[in-house]
């Protein structure tokens, strides 16, 4: 595929039938779901999201870095600004999936490979265990001041052979996280 005609004749058919235009802009579910780039995992087809639905941020590996977090505190801070409420409530639910292409930053000698050649390190964004991974994702999210402590936040793991999300953390306020 060298050109846009595939995408553009889609989004013709999209525009077609568009009824959006009035969509608010903070997504009707309260969710922001942090997950991987893997087109097998996109969340829309996932989790079955309309537009306007969700805030979705992806990466290599779906996993919490710093960038993520920065990521997170701004939009927290622009949400409150929105609603004048300091400590917004919505919900980070970070998804990881099986046979994650981030496994391979955990291969010393690929992410010496690639740290050699481009200068980037990608240790954070290393997939090892996914529910260790996560485990240690809100923990990521708990030790970072700058995310408000009245988010949720839970981890969730997507099956890419059999299509099924099971949820590995349940849903926890980060602020009782932090307390222990
Ligand atoms: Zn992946």
């Amino acid at each position: 595929m060298t050109d846009n005609t595939a995408i553009l004749d889609r989004n013709s058919r999209f525009a077609d039938r568009f009824e959006a235009a009035d969509l608010p802009i903070l997504p009707k579910l309260g969710t922001l779901i942090l997950t991987c780039i893997d087109a097998r995992v996109d969340p829309a087809h996932v989790l079955g999201l309309d537009l306007g639905d969700a805030v979705v941020l992806r990466n290599n590996g779906g996993r919490v870095t710093a960038s993520v977090i920065d990521e997170i505190a701004t939009l927290a801070f622009m949400v409150g600004k929105m609603t004048g409420n300091r400590d917004p409530k919505f919900n980070l639910a970070l998804m990881q999936h099986t046979q994650c292409g981030a496994q391979n930053f955990a291969d010393p000698e690929f992410r010496n490979a690639l740290e050699a050649t481009l200068g980037i390190d990608v240790s954070a964004s290393a997939v090892v265990d996914q529910e260790t991974d996560l485990k240690r994702d809100i923990a990521r999210l708990a030790d970072a001041p700058v995310i408000p402590g009245g988010l949720t936040v839970s981890a969730l793991l997507y099956d890419v052979k059999t299509g099924r999300v099971r949820e590995i953390c349940a849903p926890r306020k980060l602020s009782d996280i932090r307390r222990g």
